[in-house]
C-alpha cells in the first residue's frame, strides 16, 4: 500500500478528500486516492479520526444485524431506534420497498 493501489496497482496520490457517509459529509481527511480506480486509502490514524466523526454526527454503527420477524401473515424486519432517528422514520412514514437484487432490499422513503 505504499504507491501503488492493493485493487488495481493504480498510482495512487495523497489527497485531502471529502469523505461522505450515507450521503452526509462528516469532514475532510487524508487520504491516498488510486489515480486509476479511485479507491481511497486511509492510515490507522485517520481512520480513528473518521470514526470518532461518525459519532460526533451520531451516524457510527447504524448497520446492524437484524432479523426478520412474523405478524400475521407479513413478515417484519425491525428498524433499530438509531437507524429510524438518523431516517427521520416515525409509525405512519410511507416508504416504498423493492429490491435491488436477490440479497438486497431498500427502503425509500416517499
Ligand atoms: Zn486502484
Amino acid at each position: 500500500m505504499e504507491n501503488k493501489c492493493a485493487l488495481c496497482e493504480g498510482e495512487l496520490k495523497k489527497k485531502s478528500v471529502d469523505y461522505k457517509v450515507y450521503g452526509k459529509s462528516i469532514g475532510k481527511f487524508k487520504a491516498l486516492v488510486c489515480s486509476s480506480c479511485g479507491e481511497q486509502w486511509f492510515d490507522e490514524s485517520v481512520s480513528r479520526k473518521i470514526e470518532d466523526a461518525e459519532k460526533k454526527a451520531g451516524i457510527f454503527g447504524l448497520s446492524r444485524e437484524s432479523k426478520i420477524g412474523y405478524s400475521g401473515n407479513s413478515l417484519i424486519i425491525r428498524i433499530p431506534k438509531e437507524l429510524a432517528k438518523f431516517m427521520k422514520l416515525r409509525k405512519e412514514t410511507e416508504i416504498i420497498i423493492y429490491p435491488e437484487d436477490e440479497n438486497k432490499l431498500c427502503v425509500a422513503i416517499k
